[in-house]
């Protein structure tokens, strides 16, 4: 029996997990199939605070851990399949069949950008493939840039980087975009940008010092173009990895934890969110950290209401 579960060791599950750890409630993290979270899959962070020089995401990731076990955080490595929010303590159960109890959980498990699944894709990422034009976009000034997408974030995403790009090519496998018309007027306004409509990426080009270009298929004619470029940004969307929770936490439309607005708090008492996985908008490493220390200040205040509760008998 825990007091607290905090799930995904991101920004948002490590800096609960500092402010739990130094209340003195010794939570359990449970890390996840990505130690650390999406900032292990980069290179240089320039923009989170305190860092003047920049520092390296898996560098950054490892000090946040240090920084929770110093004041008592346990680890442990693994994935919550499952999930029984019926009644308290929770139920979590590992992948491979073990359970845990929880009087309170902290849930932090992010929202994974979607990919395209072609060659040269994976590999490229961080030297020229990204996902994230506020985290990436400054690294790619006077450069040639393709934004794969058609939504509203495709548009804004390639409306932002025509302040770094030399020039912008906008791909998207259909004729039609889905966004907005409001957000297309804009992209289309732009004069930086050029559109490849109705062209299937196939492949990520790259040579030694990172990306080179896209190959598409030109779907009209069949035949098969490259479009030069230093810097592919997919825009595809997102997915929160909210599926293990079973439908018991209230999302939205797409998936992502519906919190109290100015609070961590989610439609099951006891149960926090922080991080990419409540947040559609900012996705960044410094707004998913700050909504950590939120969920573990709600959290404790929870606690110290709820130990007249039945259960807080095996408080320990
Ligand atoms: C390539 C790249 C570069 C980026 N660069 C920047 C940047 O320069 N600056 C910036 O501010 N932001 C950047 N970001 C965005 C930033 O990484 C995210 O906003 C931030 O990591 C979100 O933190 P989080 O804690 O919410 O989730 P994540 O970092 O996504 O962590 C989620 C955690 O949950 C765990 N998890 C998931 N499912 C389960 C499960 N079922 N059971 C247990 N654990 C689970 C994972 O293992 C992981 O530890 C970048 C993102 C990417 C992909």
């Amino acid at each position: 029996m825990y007091k607290s579960v905090i799930i995904g060791t991101g920004p948002a599950g490590l800096t609960a997990a500092i402010y739990l750890a130094r209340a003195n409630l010794n939570p359990l993290v449970i890390e996840g199939p990505e130690p650390g979270g999406q900032l292990t899959t980069t290179t240089e962070v320039e923009n989170f605070p305190g860092f003047p020089e920049g520092i390296m995401g898996p560098e950054l990731m490892a000090n946040m851990r240090k920084q929770a076990e110093r004041f008592g955080a346990q680890f442990r490595s693994g994935w919550i399949n499952s999930v029984d929010l019926s009644k308290r303590p929770f139920t979590l159960s590992l992948e491979g069949g073990e359970t845990l109890q929880a009087e309170t959980l902290i849930i932090s498990t992010g929202a994974s950008a979607k990919y395209l699944g072609i060659p040269g894709e994976k590999d490229n990422v961080g030297r020229g493939v990204s996902t994230c034009a506020t985290c990436d976009g400054f690294f790619f000034r006077g450069k040639k840039i393709i934004v794969v997408g058609g939504g509203d974030s495709a548009m804004e995403e390639a409306n932002f980087l025509t302040r770094f790009a030399s020039e912008l090519t906008l791909v998207h496998r259909r004729d039609e975009l889905r966004a907005s018309k409001i957000m297309q007027d804009r992209a289309r306004e732009n004069p930086k940008i050029s559109w490849s409509l109705n062209r299937t990426p196939l492949e990520v080009l790259s040579g030694e010092n990172g990306v080179t270009g896209l190959k598409v298929r030109n779907n009209e004619t069949g035949e098969e173009e490259i479009i030069e470029a230093q810097g592919v940004f997919v825009a595809i969307g997102h997915t929160p990895n909210t599926k293990f929770l079973g439908g018991q936490v209230e999302t939205d439309e797409h998936g992502y934890i519906i919190t109290k607005p100015g609070s961590s708090e989610t439609n099951v008492p006891g149960v926090f969110a922080c991080g990419d996985v409540q947040d559609n908008k900012y996705r960044q490493a410094i707004t998913a950290a700050g909504s950590g220390c939120m969920a573990a200040l709600d959290c404790e205040k929870f606690l110290e209401g709820a130990v007249t509760q039945d259960w807080s008998v095996s408080l320990g």
